[in-house]
């Protein structure tokens, strides 16, 4: 824990002295780097306070002039930085790093920066990192407004991308190879809700030969479970909305990588810019929920492991998504690449969309709605609600069959959870 005053914060320390202290000390475990915080109130509050202030003032107007230019580092405006913010990157980029040694054999040092929710994070990614004539080579299996942003938004804007199976990894070379366009490798594992999974490992080496950047969005596993900066992906993206702040009672994202230049240059440079900082209040939000990560992550992954067996032995059930099942086309490869199997599973009611919807209403004790990472079980329908306006066809084709129900596996007694399905499929 490093300990400081008010009036250092004010002067910048802990933009300059005190964090390269903070993120170069590798002797905390990674439940303690959860735990503890940088404090920086002069009234000693055990917490860190939020700092809600749109400026900071300066009582050393040299000092202050040379934030400005850019050749010294210190708080000036809170879009540009806010204590509260940057101390949760902070500790996510240390969480992202922890364990995983430098080209030198050395602790990897990684810098972070905190946006206003997942999406915010994502764009500045792509848009600080590509320019127009660019293309991004990724799944079709994407979160839902990611795949809006890549062949909508970026694409008015000059920036194509090339839907792909990551799986193939000899094409992706080759169809990479032939097009000097393709800038980007961009990839969410596990998927969304088949919970498919690609290899880091294999596709960080085929970027790195052929000199691209490549961009994991880790929101379902957390650094705790899975770390691609590990295999050489360049950023780590997060919506911290969901088993981060662990909550569900904030909206944030976070950038994660290892060069400095990429992620307070050209990644930050967006968020100054399209002003997609994060809020200090959903950044305290944040920090307290990271506390307890470890524990609810160990929890997530043990009730979702039982629940994945109750299911799988039901009559009414065809087949269940669960990392954890043998029969998973991916369970090797997330034993792999994974600590655990993630607190995510979907599985197929028989009888299709009318049998999927019966079962929704019949729900009880758990929340139907469609996000995830919450300490209540929430359950959703793909094919009527994230995915409702897909084409079917596709959405036959990336595995969301119309019976397919998805669960972000709670905390609860797992008891009530499996009463309350097991009644709903009745
Ligand atoms: C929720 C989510 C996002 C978007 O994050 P927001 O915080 O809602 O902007 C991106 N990727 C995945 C995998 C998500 O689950």
């Amino acid at each position: 824990m490093v300990f400081l005053t008010k009036t250092k914060w004010e002067k910048g320390y802990y933009l300059t002295e005190i964090r390269i202290k903070y993120m170069e000390n590798q002797n905390e475990g990674f439940e303690s780097i959860c735990i503890k915080d940088i404090i920086g109130d002069n009234l000693h509050a055990h917490v860190p306070p939020i700092y809600a202030t749109s400026t900071f003032a300066y009582k050393d107007l040299d000092k202050a002039m040379a934030y400005f230019k850019g050749e010294s580092q210190g708080f000036m405006y809170s879009r540009l930085g806010n204590p509260s913010t940057q101390m949760v990157a902070d500790k996510l980029a240390k969480l992202e790093a922890y364990g995983i040694e430098d080209e030198n054999g050395k602790p990897l040092i990684a810098y972070g920066q905190l946006f206003a929710s997942g999406m915010g994070a994502i764009a500045a990614a792509t848009v600080g990192l590509l320019k127009s004539g660019d293309k991004i080579i990724t799944q079709g299996n994407l979160y839902g407004t990611t795949n809006e942003l890549f062949t909508s938004l970026l694409a008015d804007y000059g920036i194509e991308t090339v839907l792909f199976n990551l799986k193939d990894l000899e094409h992706l070379e080759n169809t990479i190879l032939n097009d000097e366009t393709i800038q980007m490798i961009y990839i969410e594992t596990p998927a969304n809700p088949t919970l498919e999974c690609f290899d880091l490992e294999a596709i960080a080496i085929i970027a790195q030969n052929m000199g691209i950047k490549t961009v994991v969005d880790n929101t379902f596993a957390t650094p705790y479970l899975q770390q691609p900066l590990k295999y050489g992906i360049d950023l780590v993206v997060h919506s911290s909305t969901k088993y981060l702040n662990g909550h569900g009672t904030g909206i944030s994202g976070v950038v994660i990588g290892k060069d400095s230049k990429l992620v307070n240059g050209k990644v930050k440079n967006i968020q100054k810019m399209f002003g997609a900082c994060a809020s200090p209040f959903e950044a305290y939000l944040l920090n307290n929920g990271l506390k307890t990560l470890t524990l609810r992550m160990d929890k997530h992954c043990e009730n979702s492991e039982k629940l994945a067996y109750f299911l799988k032995n039901h009559e009414k059930v065809s087949f269940v998504n669960y990392l954890g099942d043998k029969e998973h086309a991916d369970h090797l490869l997330a034993k792999d690449q994974m600590k655990k199997f993630g607190g995510m599973l979907s599985f197929e009611i028989i009888g299709g969309i009318e049998k999927a919807i019966q079962f929704l209403r019949n729900i009880k004790f758990c929340t139907v709605t469609a996000s995830l990472g919450t300490p209540d079980t929430l359950v959703s329908h793909p094919a009527s609600m994230s995915h409702a306006n897909m084409d079917k066809n596709q959405r036959l084709d990336y595995g969301i069959s119309d019976g397919l129900i998805r669960v972000s596996v709670g905390l609860e007694n797992i008891e009530d959870i499996v009463a309350d399905f097991e009644q709903a499929l009745e």
